[in-house]
C-alpha cells in the first residue's frame, strides 16, 4: 500500500494490511518472519502546506525469527509495538543542508518522489523494535571456536581458547 501526497493532501489515509512471510525484503538475512504481520492505522500529512511530512501512526503485531548471536540458532520474537514514524522529503533535505539533524530525530525518515510505501514503514518499525543482539538465552554457551559445536546441546572436548594461567602454571611444574 503506498500513501501518495497527492491523496494525502486531500484526507488522511487508513491502513489495515496483512504482509504474509517473504512480501517485505528486511535488507538482512539473518532477520525473517515467523508468521503474518498485521499493521494498521493511519497516514497523514502534518504540515500540508509546509514541511509535507508524512507521519505513519498505528499497530503492528507478529512475528520475526532472528538469529542468536552466540550458537545462530533462530529465535521466534513476538513484534507487537506502535507505530509512530515521520518521512520528510527527500528533496527540501538537500535544500536545507544547514538543518542539523541532530540525534533526537534520528527515527525521522525520508521519502523520495510521491511519497511513502507501507511495507518500507513496517521494515522500518520491526528494525527499531528488534534488540541490536539477540540471544537464545541469558546463558547461551555459543558455538566451540575450535569444533563449531552448538555447545548448549553437546560438549566438546576443545581446549579452552583463553586457557587459565593456574592450569599452565600446573602443567609446567608437573613436567
Ligand atoms: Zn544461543
Ligand atoms: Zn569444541
Amino acid at each position: 500500500m503506498f500513501f501518495d501526497i497527492q491523496t494525502l493532501e486531500k484526507q488522511k489515509i487508513r491502513f489495515d494490511q496483512v504482509f504474509a512471510p517473504g512480501s517485505i525484503d528486511f535488507l538482512d538475512a539473518d532477520l525473517r518472519q515467523a508468521g503474518d504481520l498485521r499493521a494498521s492505522g493511519v497516514a497523514e500529512l502534518v504540515d500540508p502546506f509546509g514541511a509535507r511530512e508524512i507521519r505513519v501512526r498505528g499497530d503492528l503485531r507478529g512475528a520475526m525469527e532472528v538469529v542468536c548471536a552466540r550458537c545462530l540458532e533462530p529465535i521466534h520474537v513476538p513484534v507487537v509495538c506502535s507505530i509512530d514514524l515521520f518521512y520528510r522529503p527527500m528533496a527540501r533535505i538537500a535544500r536545507e543542508e544547514e538543518v542539523a539533524l541532530d540525534e533526537a530525530e534520528c527515527e525521522v525518515g525520508f521519502y523520495q518522489g510521491g511519497g511513502v510505501e507501507l511495507a518500507d514503514v513496517v521494515r522500518e518499525q520491526v528494525t527499531i523494535e528488534l534488540p541490536m543482539r539477540s540471544l537464545c538465552r541469558e546463558d547461551c554457551r555459543g558455538i566451540c571456536p575450535a569444533c563449531g559445536k552448538n555447545r548448549n546441546r553437546e560438549a566438546c572436548d576443545c581446549r579452552e581458547s583463553f586457557p587459565d594461567p593456574r592450569w599452565e602454571a600446573l602443567r609446567d611444574w608437573k613436567n
